[in-house]
């Protein structure tokens, strides 16, 4: 006899480590996926954008090879067709494996558009033809969110694209203007400029990568970075049109504040990373709350105030974190709650992953929002060029921030440069568990590595301060 029966509609990979855990629980679990199971981040975001970079940085390092003491390279050219090869085996072999992994659990996967047509029965219109029914007793929406577009900039999936047919495009544009300078777009702004593509960002903010819990020393460095790159980018502008021209597009491109005389741009195409929205078909008899940005509303324990109906992931917008990650730690929390659990999640100590070249990696707070909430906090930095390991990686180019308050807690870190991605796990930890910079001084790190710029921050913190 199962506990209960639970259908959930959308198997990203919040949906369905929901599905698993619930099914661990023992739920009866039907996931419904109008697409292949894996969500955005399987199909069209973290993997096949991850596939991509390792191209992207092969071309760079190819490039700047002979600086290595490597004589007698060939030139390199990025072929979309065989990238494409590439990135179609690595996702359907993991899709694949999902799908063995649901089976042997014993989880029903189907395949299909899900609609809520009464309470406590959802209608699929299969992908293979005909609809089926399913009663459910608990029901969590984890349906996601699709890029969003701008008035006069609207999506058209050939010359004007989101993030969706970017990752997918089979030749290589000549150039390329990214409206957006948040994660997608400068993520896919460094690889199609690795790539050979004229690259230009417009971002409408002040500075590149604003995330609020982002340190401004990070875009600030950031930004360094990238002229250094020579990929232009104008900050505080936007696209105040755009039209076809022989040449391809041209777009006007103005400062935000109205001043000044807007310039133009001749692209071949524009990609649009201005954020995203709330995916909500098939759920209108349901009716879920919603906030006045239309994302969907749940309590802290995930239900939406609708008996058993629950939300989870994207779909509950910026509110929370719209990450991959987020939505699985989100998705186990609901599941354990559907038994009578009480798990929530804490969105303090969220890692940051941003895929850039340098990489970012943060977790916690930024020092503006430390010194606001525990006054006396502080910052200490340490510069990648004085680590060995970067020098000798030829990646000199960024900081470790660590922000502790003013009894020496850490708060949280930033890291730009090589490998930021990974080594914010330690101060993901440190954050977690409520760690001190001591803690962080006293352990011992390898050397020569990366990490040791974690712990030269902390000597730092501490007054002890050893090659900064
Ligand atoms: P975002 O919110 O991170 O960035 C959008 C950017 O567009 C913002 O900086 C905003 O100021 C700018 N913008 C908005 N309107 C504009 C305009 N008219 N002109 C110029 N700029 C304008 O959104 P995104 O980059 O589309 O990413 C969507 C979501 O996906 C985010 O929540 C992001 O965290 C997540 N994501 C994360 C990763 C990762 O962690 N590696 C990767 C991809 C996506």
């Amino acid at each position: 006899m199962s506990a209960f029966k639970l259908v959930v509609i959308g198997a990203g990979p919040g949906g369905y480590a929901a599905g698993i855990r619930a099914r661990q629980l023992g739920a009866e679990v039907v996931l419904i996926e109008k697409d292949r199971p894996g969500g955005t981040c399987l199909h069209r975001g973290c993997l096949p954008s991850k596939i991509m970079k390792r191209t992207a940085e092969l071309a760079r390092d190819a490039a700047g090879a002979e600086a290595f003491g490597l004589i007698g390279g060939g030139t390199f050219e990025v072929r979309m067709d065989r990238l494409r090869v590439r990135q179609k085996k690595i996702i359907d072999d993991q899709t694949l494996g999902l799908t063995r992994h649901f089976q042997a659990l014993g989880l029903k996967l189907v395949h299909g558009a899900a609609t809520v047509e009464k309470t406590g029965t959802v209608r699929v219109d299969l992908a293979a033809g005909g609809a089926e029914r399913y009663d459910y007793d608990q029901l969590l929406v984890a349906t996601g969110s699709t890029p969003a577009s701008l008035p006069g900039l609207e999506l058209d999936g050939e010359k004007i694209i989101s993030s969706d047919q970017a990752l997918w495009l089979e030749d290589r544009p000549a150039s390329l203007l990214v409206v957006g300078g948040g994660v997608i777009g400068c993520e896919l702004a460094q690889i199609f400029h690795d790539f050979g593509t004229r690259v230009t960002i417009v971002e409408a903010l002040p500075r590149l990568l604003p995330l609020p819990g982002l340190d401004e020393e990070i875009s600030k460095n950031y930004m360094r970075s990238l002229k250094k790159l020579k990929l232009p980018f104008f900050t505080g502008h936007t696209v105040a049109d755009i039209r076809e021209t022989a040449g391809g597009l041209t777009a006007a491109i103005r400062p935000v504040s109205g001043e000044g005389e807007p310039r133009e741009l001749e692209v071949e195409r524009v990609l649009v990373a201005v954020g995203r929205r709330p995916a909500l078909e098939g759920l209108a008899a349901l009716n879920p709350p919603l906030d006045s940005r239309g994302w969907v509303e749940a309590g802290e324990d995930f239900r939406t105030g609708i008996p058993g109906v629950w939300a989870i992931g994207d779909c509950l917008g910026p509110a929370r974190v719209m990450l991959a990650h987020v939505a699985t730690a989100e998705g186990l929390a609901a599941a354990e709650n559907m038994f009578g659990g009480h798990k929530t999640v804490n969105y303090q100590c969220v890692p940051s992953a941003v895929f850039t070249h340098p990489e970012v990696g943060c977790v916690g707070l930024a020092l503006a929002q430390a010194e606001e909430r525990h006054p006396g906090s502080r910052a200490n930095d340490f510069l990648f060029r004085q680590l060995g390991q970067a020098q000798a990686l030829g990646e000199i180019d960024g900081l470790v921030r660590l922000v502790s308050g003013p009894e020496g807690r850490v708060l949280g870190g930033h890291i730009l440069g090589a490998a930021a991605t990974s080594l914010v796990a330690e101060i993901g930890l440190a954050v977690t568990k409520g760690l001190t910079v001591n803690d962080l001084a006293d352990t011992i790190h390898a050397h020569p590595t990366l990490p040791e710029g974690i712990w030269e921050a902390a000597l730092a913190a501490t007054g002890r301060p050893l090659h900064g």
